[in-house]
């Protein structure tokens, strides 16, 4: 069993996504089942909605999977689980107060040393526990040996008990710590593989602790995988890149087909450049994806949106574009050579639709032009319509073709006129209004 384990705190990130994929293609390859755990039991950084934006994104993407959790449903799990480790001495109350953390903490600073628990509640008797009438954490004790594991991408790790620490695993106010509720779901749930941002490396020992700490043997497989940085500037995909998130990608006109693709194509070896995510299945190898870090270039990405535009079918881009005709698809390929998103497209036609009252420095043949050609017949060839329309006005050269240019497209330039009239003479009564 695979999981993709989203945080509802924010909008989706491209490194989430990219997290998403690479499960779901691994548990395809693997033939296991993938489950959507969203872990929201961190109640102040939740932010109402983005678990259903994250689904639909997951929906948008065709990331199929099993079934969907909220890890704040298994907290009766994670306080049964504490209060079980808390018999057997492997957890203990804590009644420190914030303030005597926090001088801990700075005192940690002042010596240039990473903050860990004193241990000062570690070995309270039961009965002073007992008689205590104050709020009180849990913290499970840390490990008397080093915790070991094995990324398949970065290689071996070894953490001491000291960084591994006797760590929080229930609040105060008896709501599990993120490390703690992930682990006993990763034990719930059977987890046999865990994918995820590399930010989580120096959780894995603490989460292997509490399951080990809990008598669970079956060993996880890890997959931290590195952070991408915007190809631009060097620096990490953060907030403030547009880029990092997925929601303005898809509003900019990028296909979630072309996002995917190049989501498994950076930092990685593939035998082609431009691949769907059921043909990725194919031949993806998760330990072929580079362990240092990815770089996301959003000039690549424009590239091989372009490629899965021409890829569609005509009549499914029209309707991405806002109609529901063949040929409209077609004139949107077209573009292409101009336009790389969705967005662009429609920037390209819209002009075509919109009103027409004048052409800057021939104002006097679009006029006459547009009365010619309101009084036209129809005509199925651009060289008919073409030759008509001289005859009629006894405009030529440049006097003809730039004002007939611009009430057939509404701008001065782009594509032959001859590749786009088929594509829309049949809007011709709407174009020339
Ligand atoms: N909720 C964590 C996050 O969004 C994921 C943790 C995990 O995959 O174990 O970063």
């Amino acid at each position: 069993m695979l999981r993709f384990a989203p945080s509802p705190t924010g909008d989706m990130h491209i490194g989430n996504l990219r997290v998403a994929i690479f499960n779901y293609i691994v548990s395809k390859q693997l033939k296991e089942d993938l489950i959507i755990r969203i872990e929201d039991t961190d109640t102040e950084r939740n932010i109402e909605g983005k678990d259903k934006e994250i689904l639909e994104i997951l929906n948008l993407f065709s990331i199929e999977y099993k079934s969907l959790f909220y890890q704040s449903a298994n907290l009766k799990y994670h306080q049964k689980m504490a209060l079980q480790l808390m018999t057997q001495k492997k957890a203990f109350a804590c009644f420190c107060s914030d303030d005597k953390l926090d001088e801990l903490r700075e005192e940690a600073k002042k010596e240039g040393k990473p903050f860990r628990y004193d241990g000062f509640c570690e070995n309270l008797s039961d009965e002073t526990v007992l008689n205590t009438n104050a709020p009180f954490t849990v913290r499970i004790k840390k490990p008397e040996q080093n915790i070991k594991f094995t990324d398949l991408l970065k290689g071996d790790f070894d953490y001491a008990p000291f960084d591994v620490d006797s760590f929080i695993i229930l609040r105060q106010d008896k709501t599990p710590t993120y490390n703690y509720a992930c682990a006993v779901d990763d034990m719930l749930m059977d987890i046999s593989v865990v994918i995820r941002g590399e930010d989580h490396v120096s959780n894995t020992p603490k989460q292997i602790h509490v399951r080990n700490s809990l008598g669970y043997e079956k060993e996880i497989k890890y997959v931290h995988l590195p952070i991408i940085l915007n190809a631009q500037t060097g620096k990490k995909m953060s907030k403030r890149d547009d880029a990092s998130s997925v929601k303005w990608l898809i509003e900019q006109g990028f296909l979630p087909s072309a996002i995917a693709n190049y989501l498994v194509l950076m930092g990685n070896k593939t035998p082609t450049e431009i691949f769907t995510l059921e043909e990725a299945i194919e031949w993806f190898k998760i330990e072929n994806v580079s362990k240092s870090a990815a770089k996301f270039d959003i000039d690549k990405l424009r590239f091989i949106n372009r490629k899965h535009i021409e890829m569609l079918d005509e009549m499914r881009l029209s309707k991405i574009l806002g109609f529901a005709d063949a040929d409209i698809g077609k004139l949107g390929k077209i573009f292409l050579e101009e336009a790389s998103t969705t967005k662009e497209i429609k920037e390209k036609i819209e002009p075509i639709f919109a009103p027409k009252t004048s052409c800057e420095g021939f104002e006097e043949e679009f006029s006459k032009l547009k009365e010619c050609l309101q009084k036209a017949p129809f005509f199925e060839d651009y060289e008919e319509l073409k030759k008509y329309v001289m005859e009629q006005t006894g405009l030529k050269g440049k006097n003809l073709f730039k004002p007939l240019r611009y009430i057939l497209t509404g701008v001065d330039n782009g594509p032959n006129i001859s590749d786009i009239y088929p594509l829309i003479k049949n809007y011709l009564g709407e174009i020339i209004k």
